[in-house]
C-alpha cells in the first residue's frame, strides 16, 4: 500500500511540475522517464536476485528489455540536450523502442523451468537474432534516421508499435493466467502488468497525444508513459501473492506447450511484412519460423518419448518390488494369489492345478536356538534350494509367509505333484542345515499337496484350504514328509497316484 501511494505521489508530482513549469516540460518529463525506467530496472534486478538459488534468468531478459528502452529514451534526450532540437523520436531511438520487446519476448516464449533445454535456447537465440534484423529492416523501411517524416510514416510506425505492444501484452497475459508454478506466476504477473498498461497508454499517447494535439514531450500527458514502469515496480517488489483462481490443468499445459511458438510467430509475421520490399529476407524469416517451430516440437517429442521410456522402466521396477519378497527375493504372497487366480481362470483349462504348501519343521526352535538373523539366513538357504532345482517350466514358487513356501504347478496330476514335493523336500534336506532341536538333526520341511480341477462353483481358496489340510496331515504324521489330498473330481487311476 505504501509503495502504491509513493507511485501515485510520483505521478502527481510529475503532472504538477510539468504543468507548473511548461518551459521546462521536456526536461522534467525526461527526468521522470529516466527515474521510472531506473526504478523498473532496479525492481527487476532485485526480483532476479530474490528468485532463489537457481536464479530465474527471465528477470535478466526483462531487465535487458528495460535497458534497451532506456537507451532509446537516451537517444531521444540527446536530441534535446546535445543536438538542441525538439525531435523526440529519431530513427535510432525508434528502432530501440521496437527492439526492446525482443529479450522479454524470448522470456515469454520460454518453456517452464524444468523443460528449458539448451537446444531450445539455441533455436530461440537464432529466431531472436533474426527477429532483431527484421525489426531493424522494417523500422528503417518506414522511417529514416531523422525519424518519422510525414503522416504516412508516422501512422505506419505507430501501427507497427501497436501490433507489437498488444501482441506481447496478450502473450504475457496468457502466460500469467495459465500458469501452475509460483515463479512463473510472479514473473508473468510483472510482465503482464507492464505490457498491458504499456500497450494501452502508448496506444492512447501515440494516437491522441503525439499524433494529435501535443506532438512534443513536455505536457501533463507524459505522465501516462511513466505508469507502466511504476506498475512493474509495484508488481515486482510486492511479495508473491497467493493466486485466487486455479486455471484448468489442460489450459496450463496448452499455453506452456504453445508459448514457444510466440517467438516463431513474430518472426513469421514480420517476415511476411517485409517480404514485399525485401523478398529474400522475408522468405528467410518465414522459413526459419516454420523450421524453428518444427524443430522445437520434434525435439520436444524426442524428449517426451525418452521420458516415457524412463517412466515405464521405473514402473516396471516398482511393479517388480510390489510382487517380490524382500527377504528371499522370491515372488511374494500377492504374486502367488494373482498367479493362482490367473491359472484358475485360464481359458480351456482341462487339467487339474496342483498346489504345494511347504513349511519348515520346528523352525520356532531353530530361531530360539540360533536367533532371528540365523533364522533369516536359513529361510534364504531353503528358498534358493527350492528355487534351484526340481521346478519345471510353468511351475511357480513363492514365499507364502513366515516360514512357509508354496508352489503352483499347473496341469499336474496328483502323482506328479507328490513326486515334485518329495524332490523339493529332499533338496532341502541335502542342505544339511544343522538343527539340534529337531529330531532329524537338520532342517527339514513338510509339504502339503492338493490338486483341484478348476470349476465354476469354487475358487482358488478351495485349493489353498486343501493344501493346508494336507500340510497339517504331514505335520501330524511326524513332519519331514508329504501329505496329499486328491480332488474327487479329478479322474485318475489309483495306480498313477501311488
Ligand atoms: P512346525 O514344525 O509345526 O511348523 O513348527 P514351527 O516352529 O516351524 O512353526 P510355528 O508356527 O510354531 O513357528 C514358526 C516360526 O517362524 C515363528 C516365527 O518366529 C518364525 N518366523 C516367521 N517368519 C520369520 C522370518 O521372516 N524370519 C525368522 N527368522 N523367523 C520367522
Ligand atoms: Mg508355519
Ligand atoms: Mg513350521
Amino acid at each position: 500500500m505504501k509503495a502504491f501511494i509513493a507511485a501515485a505521489a510520483l505521478v502527481a508530482v510529475h503532472a504538477i511540475t510539468v504543468t507548473a513549469l511548461p518551459g521546462q516540460g521536456m526536461a522534467i518529463s525526461y527526468a521522470f522517464f529516466f527515474l521510472a525506467g531506473s526504478l523498473a530496472i532496479g525492481a527487476s534486478l532485485h526480483a532476479w536476485r530474490r528468485s532463489g538459488a537457481q536464479r530465474d534468468g527471465r528477470w535478466l531478459l526483462l531487465t535487458a528489455s528495460l535497458v534497451l528502452w532506456a537507451v532509446g529514451m537516451l537517444l531521444s534526450a540527446r536530441q534535446y540536450y546535445w543536438l538542441a532540437n525538439d525531435n523526440p523520436a529519431p530513427g535510432d531511438s525508434m528502432f530501440l523502442y521496437v527492439l526492446y520487446v525482443l529479450p522479454v519476448l524470448v522470456a515469454v516464449s520460454s518453456a517452464p523451468v524444468p523443460a528449458r533445454k539448451r537446444w531450445a535456447l539455441s533455436i530461440d537465440l537464432v529466431l531472436a537474432s533474426l527477429l532483431g534484423i527484421l525489426f531493424y529492416v522494417h523500422t528503417f523501411s518506414i522511417v529514416s534516421m531523422q525519424g518519422a517524416v510525414g503522416s504516412t510514416q508516422e501512422n505506419d510506425i505507430v501501427r507497427m508499435l501497436d501490433i507489437e505492444n498488444f501482441a506481447l501484452a496478450i502473450a504475457a497475459l496468457l502466460r500469467y493466467l495459465a500458469t501452475d508454478r509460483a515463479d512463473d506466476h510472479y514473473f508473468f504477473r510483472s510482465v503482464a502488468a507492464f505490457f498491458s498498461t504499456y500497450a494501452l497508454v502508448v496506444f492512447y499517447y501515440n494516437h491522441y497525444v503525439a499524433l494529435g494535439d501535443h506532438p512534443e514531450f513536455g505536457t501533463a500527458w507524459d505522465v501516462l508513459l511513466v505508469i507502466p514502469f511504476l506498475a512493474l515496480v509495484l508488481t515486482a517488489s510486492a511479495r508473491q501473492s497467493q493466486r485466487h483462481w486455479h486455471p484448468s490443468v489442460y489450459l496450463v499445459r496448452f499455453v506452456q506447450s504453445a508459448s514457444p511458438t510466440f517467438l516463431a510467430l513474430s518472426v513469421l509475421g514480420l517476415g511476411l511484412m517485409v517480404i514485399r520490399d525485401m523478398p529474400v529476407l522475408g522468405i528467410v524469416g518465414a522459413v526459419a519460423a516454420v523450421l524453428g517451430i518444427g524443430l522445437r516440437s520434434s525435439l520436444a517429442q524426442v524428449d517426451l518419448v525418452a521420458e516415457e521410456h524412463r517412466l515405464a522402466q521405473r514402473r516396471d521396477a516398482l511393479e517388480g518390488l510390489v510382487f517380490t519378497d524382500s527377504l528371499t527375493g522370491l515372488a511374494n504372497r500377492r504374486a502367488l494369489d494373482e498367479r493362482l487366480l490367473r491359472e484358475w481362470h485360464r481359458p480351456g483349462q482341462r487339467e487339474p492345478i496342483a498346489l504345494l504348501m511347504i513349511d519348515l519343521d520346528f523352525f520356532k526352535e531353530y530361531n530360539d536356538r540360533y536367533g532371528h538373523l540365523a533364522g533369516d539366513d536359513c529361510l534364504r538357504t531353503v528358498a534358493s534350494a527350492l528355487f534351484a532345482r526340481c521346478l519345471r517350466a510353468g511351475d511357480f514358487l513363492a514365499r507364502y509367509g513366515g516360514e512357509e513356501f508354496a508352489v503352483i504347478a499347473p496341469a499336474t496330476r496328483l502323482a506328479d505333484a507328490v513326486a515334485l514335493a518329495d524332490n523339493l523336500r529332499r533338496q532341502v534336506e541335502e542342505q544339511r542345515i544343522i538343527h539340534p532341536l529337531s529330531p532329524y538333526g537338520h532342517m527339514t520341511v513338510s509339504v502339503g499337496v492338493a490338486t483341484l480341477q478348476p470349476h465354476a462353483t469354487g475358487g482358488p481358496l478351495d485349493l489353498l484350504n486343501a493344501a493346508d489340510h494336507a500340510l497339517y496331515q504331514a505335520k501330524h504324521e511326524g513332519r519331514n514328509r508329504t501329505g496329499c489330498i486328491r480332488d474327487e473330481r479329478v479322474r485318475e487311476t489309483s495306480t498313477s497316484d501311488a
